[in-house]
């Protein structure tokens, strides 16, 4: 752990400065140079802290300064406890925090306060305070290939009668291709759909320096570098097969595609700086999460829809419609029934909308390092046979009551109201499978060891 020099007191690394301030002198260092004197070099590169670990979630997390880890930026448990393991993971390089907390909430609360249907106490400063800058680890690949890539191409040679010929050519590219800035999470709990969608510029990695990591957490990597290798392998290869085929060459004799072994040539462990927040449900099953990239800035989260506002914001709705159709409409029974198939048609078209995109974005399908440290819960059907079924009665009330045509008025009301109620009660299965879509359940204490089925 690194003291300060002059008082022995706490030293924390201040993102909006870049400068390591002694929290009890006020003394300053420079982020990017040595600030206590140890033994040996090498230790200027290897990752010591204290080790906690979530006795709820698994998550184990390390501190580097006094203060312990008092809660899981996980699952939000308070049960940490500090364990005696040491994890050795001697990154090569470190993103920092260029993001002050402050900034990191100023972000969500722009988010969640222009997102009407939120639940409230999502917005609250207690949950909000609870954002923690840590440094998860990834892995960068550097990957190359030097050497002849042999290819296959045709050109057209001549015309006889109804028949065109082609020859057939070898290609030959002299290859010397070097790929670098592949980076995936090593951090099974932070899933991949999360770290995809908040990318960051591997360009401004710096060498590591432990000056960084004084007043964060880091997470301990529990996946496996070489997980993600393949991956890196095909993104490089999508790159190069589009270098290729793009060359004057190529495209003269009609090459559709080129192959070639990339091979590792470096694998490098890096720490990259994110704020994450659990915030936990109110009956303690799920968790939902807010993550902000602690180098650009950038917010991404998956917040649950609130049933009381949703109720309450349907039903406003439903009132204006009708005192506007009431005012300047004079609706004739038939046409009110017009109005409620109208309705129940938009409500199917959102119903097989909202299902085709959850069934696209199936939970951890796609995750490799999550699945790779433990077995992935089988994605939860978003498609429901019985909102389908639930929207076509919607709109079959009102079709029937056209068609049997009966005299009295009070039956197309009476359809119209009935094709409403199934229609928003729809939207709130909608809602409901949203929600449990965007959370992630928490593994319950009690069940420990037990009976893990549900
Ligand atoms: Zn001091
Ligand atoms: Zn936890």
């Amino acid at each position: 752990m690194i003291k300060c020099p002059n008082c022995g007191g706490e030293l924390k690394y201040n993102a909006s400065d870049n400068l390591v301030r002694c929290e009890h002198c006020g003394s300053e260092f420079q982020a990017n140079q040595q600030i206590a004197p140890t033994k040996k070099s090498k230790e200027t590169t290897e990752l010591k802290g204290k080790v906690y670990s979530c006795s709820q979630c698994g998550a184990n997390l390390m501190a580097f300064d006094e203060t312990a880890v008092t809660f899981c930026s996980y699952c939000g448990s308070q049960a940490m406890i500090e364990s005696k393991m040491t994890i050795q993971t001697n990154p090569g390089y470190i993103i920092p925090f260029s993001k002050t907390k402050e900034e990191c909430i100023k972000t969500f609360k722009n988010k969640v306060n222009r997102s009407l249907f939120i639940p409230n106490y999502m917005k609250s400063d207690l949950v909000v305070d609870k954002f923690r800058g840590i440094y998860i680890p990834y892995c960068i690949y550097k990957l190359g290939y030097k050497g002849i890539d042999k290819e296959k191409g045709t050109k057209y040679s001549h015309r006889s009668g109804d028949y065109q010929y082609y020859d057939d050519y070898e290609l030959q590219f002299d290859v010397d291709a070097k790929y670098e800035g592949f980076s995936y999470d090593l951090s099974s709990k932070f899933y991949d759909r999360y770290s995809e969608a908040i990318p960051f510029n591997e360009e401004e990695k710096i060498p590591f320096s432990p000056n960084y990591m004084l007043g964060y957490y880091a997470d301990a990597k529990d996946v496996s570098g070489d997980v993600y290798l393949d991956t890196a392998k095909n993104e490089a290869h999508i790159d190069y097969s589009r270098v290729i085929t793009s060359t004057r060459e190529a495209i003269k004799y009609n090459c559709k595609g080129a192959h070639v072994n990339f091979e590792q040539e470096e694998q490098e462990i890096a720490m990259f700086p994110l704020y994450f927040l659990a915030i936990r449900s109110k009956n303690e099953k799920k968790v939902n999460y807010a993550i902000v990239n602690g180098q650009t800035g950038e917010l991404v989260t998956e917040l649950p829809v609130s049933y009381t506002k949703y109720v309450i914001g349907s039903l406003i709705l439903s009132v204006i419609i009708f005192l506007f159709a009431n005012s300047f409409l004079v609706l004739t029974p038939h046409e009110v029934c017009f109005a409620a198939i109208v309705f129940a048609l938009v409500g199917l078209g959102i119903c097989f909308i909202q299902a085709y995109e959850l069934s696209n974005r199936e939970k951890h399908d796609d995750d490799l390092g999550l699945k790779s440290v433990k077995e992935v819960e089988k994605a939860e059907k978003a498609f429901s046979i019985l909102g389908i079924a639930i929207a076509f009665l919607a709109m079959l009330i009102p079709v029937l009551i056209l068609a049997m045509n009966p005299v009295d008025d009070i039956f197309y009301y009476e359809a119209a109201i009935a094709s409403l109620g199934l229609v928003l009660f729809n939207f709130y299965n909608i809602i409901k499978k949203h929600n449990d879509l965007v959370s992630t359940k928490l593994p319950q204490l009690e069940k420990r060891g037990g009976d893990e089925s549900e």
